[in-house]
């Protein structure tokens, strides 16, 4: 090698290791950064959760009388997997309920815990009977219970739920069914009544209503409220005067009149100062109305969406009553209660009881996937909106798998059918019966039926009355006046598609159950035909490959004290070698040979001097590395540049 080519070769090689040598050096200062401020942040926040824990106050406050409420879960037992803010399940509200007891205990105050029907009906956990779904409520230790009209639809429900030793049994009194009768035996299903009893020994007279619901399944008779607030056995209860206040779970509105007419009953018996505290469900929505000066009626929401609590303080001129909508969500539920972030929430039975619900999916087959839907589609929106379910549903699903190219099919039903959002992303088997939990039956009504009468026993299509965004009943298919249609429906709705349409066609119809095909087998069909995604194909537990940004940002997020000072010295270490392999070779190779590689590293001296000729080209350093002391220099000591 010529030495113009040997003094290029090196050149390029000193401006390269110099540049990298910067490289490392930011690289290091970044990574000590990174770490320090890390350190600096980890500090200040558990500083501020242990204040937290040491100093924060629960959110709760308990009064006398302390209630938590569940209401309309239907079966939404494991939580929303689709929505962050809703990550609470069933372990977690046990947990809850448990940590509250605690401090009442200590408070000497009085809790109880109720759940005001709705039990089933809307995920896989529900079933007819609802043989998965009953060992998971028997984990909660609820002081008393009513019967929504959702169980009364099937007499599978009742009949498993009224076995000997029962659901109903394992309560021992607690299930309070005050208008709800078994027909056979003329009894309640379950208790009229119960005296609650706190520790502060203060006593609460507990009934359990259901609206006046007429839909239910043969086996059962719901008795009119008003009717039964004149029953003997209600006046007397009544009566008994050892009871300090009432409340009422009353699976209805928490507006609906017929609470005025238990109310009225109660003051004419108990006096206007005798405490009522309603607990009301079945709108699935929050809400608090203030009766009179002693009495408040309190609904909770729905789907596990919300915690009630209520409380209560009274003596015999005032009572107060507060209320908190606790939002199903763990962090919210651990600020109420005054615990720190980094605590942890979930009590022993809590943990137990929410191993159950993920062992009992499993065993269910719930979490397999079904397809991969494109988008969110909302079961609340107008047939019209971009992202409608049931617009999806009536404009493509129904007839791609159902009506299969045919103009001569309508298919109608109400909109209670469907329950809940589809959502965008994988479809789980869970995720397509908590949308269409009923599994209704489709049923062929009549031939022949002509579009104007239809229309005639209908009215018109899409037509949307008041402020419902969606219309009475919901059709899918165009009606086109004169032209002929067989006219189809859903198992709920057979018996009034049937009578409209005969009252408008002046026929007598059969319906006829079609075999297998049901609201859920037609959402299953069009998931598997058209939502397939490739990912479904991988095995579950691959993971998808991270990106090398996603790595280099893990790589310093995940960056310690150790990794930091290993960088560092690493650094140096490099930097030494580095300095000691081309600062001391330059000098000997430029004055005294050509070939590089050749050199004896050490020449002997110990000291190793220096040649800073002007030519950039041929400075191991020729800027700030080496410093303007080391520049004026002629000659200069290795160790004088100050690297070690
Ligand atoms: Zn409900
Ligand atoms: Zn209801």
């Amino acid at each position: 090698m010529n030495p113009r080519t040997s003094m290029l070769w090196k050149s390029s090689f000193t401006t390269l290791y110099v540049y990298v040598s910067w490289v490392l050096l930011c690289l290091s200062l970044f990574s000590s950064f990174v770490t320090f401020t890390n350190a600096l942040e980890n500090t200040f926040s558990s500083s501020i959760a242990s204040t937290t824990a040491t100093a924060s106050e629960s959110l709760l406050v308990l009064q006398d009388i302390n209630i938590l409420i569940v209401t309309d879960v239907h079966s939404w037992v494991a939580g929303h997997p689709h929505n962050d803010t809703l990550n609470v399940d069933y372990g977690d509200v046990l947990s809850l309920y448990q940590r509250l007891k605690v401090k009442s205990i200590n408070e000497k105050k009085d809790l109880f815990f109720v759940m005001n029907g709705d039990f089933i009906d809307g995920t896989g956990l529900s079933s007819y009977p609802p043989k998965h779904l009953i060992p998971i409520l028997e984990f909660m230790p609820w002081d008393a219970l009513t019967i929504g009209n959702h169980e009364l639809y099937r007499n599978s429900t009742i009949e498993y739920i009224t076995q000997p030793n029962g659901f109903v049994d394992f309560w021992e009194g607690k299930y309070l069914t005050s208008n709800v009768f078994l027909k056979e035996t003329n009894q309640p299903i379950g208790s009229r009544y119960r005296i609650l009893k706190g520790g502060s020994g203060r006593e609460i007279l507990t009934f359990g209503f259901l609206y006046d619901f007429q839909n239910n399944c043969e086996i059962t008779q719901v008795e009119n409220v008003e009717k039964v607030v004149n029953d003997s056995w209600f006046l007397e209860a009544l009566g008994n005067d050892s009871f300090d206040a009432i409340l009422v779970l009353a699976h209805m509105d928490a507006f609906n009149p017929l609470l005025d007419i238990i109310l009225a009953k109660i003051r004419d018996i108990c006096g206007d100062k005798m405490p009522v505290q309603f607990i009301t469900g079945h709108t699935h929505q929050r809400k608090f109305h203030q009766m009179d000066p002693f009495s408040i009626s309190f609904e909770a929401g729905h789907y596990l969406d919300t915690v009630g609590f209520t409380s209560l303080s009274f003596n015999a001129s005032s009572a107060n009553f507060e209320h908190t909508f606790i939002d199903g969500n763990v962090e919210d539920m651990k600020e109420l209660l005054g615990m720190a972030k980094s605590d942890s929430f979930e009590t022993e039975l809590g943990k137990n009881l929410t191993d159950l619900i993920v062992a009992t999916q499993e065993e269910l087959g719930l979490n397999e996937k079904l397809g991969c839907s494109p988008k969110t589609y909302d079961v609340s929106k107008g047939l019209d909106e971009p992202d409608s379910l049931w617009g999806f549903y009536t404009e493509t699903v129904v007839p791609t798998e159902f009506f299969k190219g045919s103009d001569s099919k309508l298919l109608i039903q109400n909109p209670g059918g469907f329950r809940y959002n589809l959502f965008e992303g994988n479809v789980t088997v869970n995720d397509l019966i908590s949308l269409a939990p009923y599994n209704d039956t489709i049923y062929l009504v009549g031939e022949g039926i002509n579009g104007s009468e239809f229309t005639a026993a209908f009215g018109e299509a899409r037509l949307v009355n008041g402020d419902s965004v969606l219309p009475q009943m919901i059709v899918a298919g165009k009606v086109v006046a004169d032209v002929l249609y067989d006219v189809y429906t859903v198992d709920f709705d057979v018996d009034f598609t049937k009578e409209r349409l005969e009252n408008a066609t002046g026929t007598t119809l059969t319906p006829i159950a079609l075999d297998g095909q049901t609201t859920e087998t037609l959402w299953g069909a069009y998931i598997k035909d058209h939502w397939q995604c490739p990912i479904l194909l991988l095995d579950p537990e691959q993971e998808e490959e991270p990106s090398w940004q996603d790595k280099f940002r893990d790589f310093f997020e995940s960056f310690t004290v150790v990794k930091m000072i290993a960088f560092i010295m690493t650094f140096f270490v490099v930097m030494f070698f580095g300095w000691m392999f081309l600062c001391r070779h330059p000098q000997q190779k430029v004055s005294n040979t050509d070939d590089f590689e050749s050199q004896s590293f050490d020449d002997g001296s110990g000291e190793v001097s220096y040649d800073y000729s002007d030519d950039e080209s041929t400075s191991v350093f020729p800027i700030s590395a080496i410093g303007a002391n080391t520049a004026s220099n002629g000659s200069k000591s290795y160790h004088a540049i100050g690297f070690v």
